[in-house]
């Protein structure tokens, strides 16, 4: 199978000097095409770290990150930049722009890819818009939406542009159960339709079972111990 993330031994830092802190430890974790994983673990044990050194919003320190083969750790920032063109994020809350539309906020992110027209970037944004079943609000501010509804728009626009991999930070945190669940269904269907891999941290029990892996991290270590959740499960 495909590795579209291979961490070996990364170690991560914050502050410089006597300020200097270790804040994870040791990383090591293969994610494969296709599939979905889940990271849990408490709050500050370093899962947000470890996402964004993933995708590229942070530079990686020491030890070794790559990412559909590319090197992270000492890449430039050029480097960087051209990395996040081909992965899908979707934050805690949705980040999205409130002055403009549903559709306008799917289709900003596929400005970064020079290879696609506006027009062609419009159907686009407007079919997946219709994928996550919000054909009938493709036209609404951020503002006339629920909070299901917005993490929705939030998913169209991670995966509009058929980004590889997609990090999802809490993505349900904001979301009562049902809508949670809906959400993350979603990414799956779309996922599995996309050959796409995805991390997802949660902190919701409710939808560990979407997941074929789950990984913990603790204090800045993670551990495989959970590895298969169907195993777990028998
Ligand atoms: P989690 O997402 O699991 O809650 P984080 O990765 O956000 O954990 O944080 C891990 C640790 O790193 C925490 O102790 C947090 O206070 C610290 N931390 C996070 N971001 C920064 C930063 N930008 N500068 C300094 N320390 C940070
Ligand atoms: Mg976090």
């Amino acid at each position: 199978m495909k590795e579209v993330v291979s961490i070996e031994n990364l170690q991560h830092f914050y502050g410089e000097g006597e300020l200097k802190k270790q804040v994870l430890y040791d990383i090591n974790l293969k994610l494969y095409q296709g599939e979905i994983v889940i990271m849990k673990g408490p709050s500050g044990s370093g899962k947000t770290t470890l996402l964004t050194l993933i995708g590229a919003l942070r530079s990686a320190q020491q030890g070794s990150l790559k990412v559909n083969n590319q090197e992270l750790v000492n890449a430039n920032n050029s480097q960087l930049v051209a990395l996040r063109r081909n992965i899908g994020y979707i934050f805690q809350s949705h980040n999205l722009l409130e002055s403009l539309t549903a559709r306008e906020n799917v289709q900003m992110s596929m400005e970064l890819h020079k290879n696609i027209h506006t027009k062609q970037a419009k159907e686009r944004a407007e079919h997946m818009l219709e994928l996550v079943g919000l054909a009938e609000r493709i036209n609404y501010y951020p503002r006339q939406l629920s909070g299901g509804q917005k993490q929705r728009v939030a998913i169209a626009r991670a995966l509009v542009s058929h980004p590889k991999l997609v990090l999802a930070d809490e993505p349900t945190a904001a979301l009562d159960s049902k809508s949670g669940r809906s959400v993350v269904e979603l990414m799956q269907k779309l996922a599995k339709e996309q050959d796409c891999t995805i991390l997802l941290v949660t902190h919701d029990d409710r939808i560990l079972d979407v997941a074929e892996r789950m990984v913990t991290m603790e204090d800045g270590r993670l551990s495989l111990r959970f590895q298969s959740l169907n195993q777990a499960a028998t």
